[in-house]
């Protein structure tokens, strides 16, 4: 069994427990900087405020969170530090960019017309995964990687290639973005040819879209995926919780539930100022809460019949602690390999 890197140290991968695979204490979209006179950074407030999402977790007998705010995105390592020491929540962290679309491009595309940006984003990716984040020690247990709606850009392509080069040095986990339930098929295809193990991948948000072939082209590579916006609704081409049920279903009956999440990609505090929710959209995003999963969805899956205690505890435990504590052996990764081929 392998170590996991979580915010207070590594951990072995079997004790992780029940985990949720995708939420955000802090996020802030790029920019956020620039608005710190209104928006304010205190650091005791800001803590405080994790500590009472950690909380609302634990209560749902949460034990591990996976935060995957990419770096630009307001990532503060020692807040969340702080947060996992005041409530014993474990807390994982990430390295890596957002999408080219939402993220901060300019710093690394100045560099991609220099001909340096790649090898300096695998660098980044090293010196964390090794030595820690900015100074702190902290280290990310997950490369977070991302893409553009119908395209994997050039731009998003470098961090997926050197993300595979650390992925083959030190075994860590890649965690990805897609853009309205687009290019998850593709993301693995590309991170498999690269030489990625598709054991220690999690294709992410792909309750974004209902056509069940693209789950399934996912899940027959063999990398995990995510139904990791539950409650998230209203918002451009996402689908409705009902909708996902459905999709959710038919990967049950079909025996998936030792490749998938299921999260919220909530954003609980927001750097800069807090953002106001016109009416209509604070309806729909009402049950957008870290502990929606637990007390509306759940419940209803186990009365309908759709999910099993054992089901739900492979989804919400043992996969956690395979994906970090597994990887493939040499004869599974050329079987993949050929897999893919044919
Ligand atoms: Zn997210």
């Amino acid at each position: 069994m392998e170590y996991v890197e979580t915010v207070q140290g590594p951990v072995r991968a079997d004790s992780l427990g029940k985990t949720l695979i995708h939420e955000h204490f802090f996020f802030g979209y790029p920019g956020f900087q620039g608005d710190l006179t209104l928006g304010g950074f205190d650091f005791e407030e800001k803590k405080q405020r994790g500590i009472e999402v950690a909380k609302l977790i634990q209560e749902q007998g949460v034990d591990t969170v996976v935060d995957p705010t990419p770096n630009e995105c307001g990532r503060h390592v020692e807040l969340l530090k702080a947060v996992s020491e005041a409530t014993g929540l474990t807390i994982i962290c990430a390295t890596g960019y957002y999408y080219e679309g939402e993220g901060a491009t300019p710093y690394f595309k100045f560099r991609q017309q220099l001909g340096t940006a790649e090898e300096e984003i695998y660098q980044l990716f090293m010196e964390e995964i090794t030595n820690g984040i900015e100074g702190s020690g902290i280290k990310p247990g997950i490369i977070k990687l991302a893409s553009s709606k119908g395209v994997i850009t050039d731009y998003e392509q470098m961090f997926f290639r050197a993300a595979v080069k650390a992925q083959k040095e030190t075994g860590i986990v890649l965690l990805t973005h897609t853009q309205e339930g687009t290019m998850g098929p593709e993301q693995a295809k590309m991170l498999i040819e690269e030489g990625a193990d598709p054991k220690k991948m999690v294709i992410g948000h792909m309750c974004g879209t209902t056509d069940l072939t693209q789950h399934l082209h996912v899940l027959k590579q063999g990398a995990y995926l995510a139904m990791d916006r539950w409650g998230l609704q209203g918002i451009v081409g996402a689908p409705t919780d009902e909708e996902r049920l459905t999709v959710l279903s038919a990967l049950l009956s079909s025996g998936y539930e030792d490749q998938l999440f299921l999260s919220h990609d909530t954003v609980n505090v927001w750097w800069g100022r807090d953002p106001v929710m016109p009416e209509p959209l604070l309806e729909l995003l009402q049950h957008w809460r870290p502990d929606h999963l637990f007390r509306h969805i759940l419940p209803d899956l186990m009365e309908r019949g759709i999910m099993t205690d054992t089901q739900m505890n492979q989804i919400f435990q043992s996969n956690a602690a395979q994906l970090f504590g597994r990887k493939s052996t040499p004869a599974e990764m050329e079987e993949r390999l050929g897999a893919e081929e044919k």
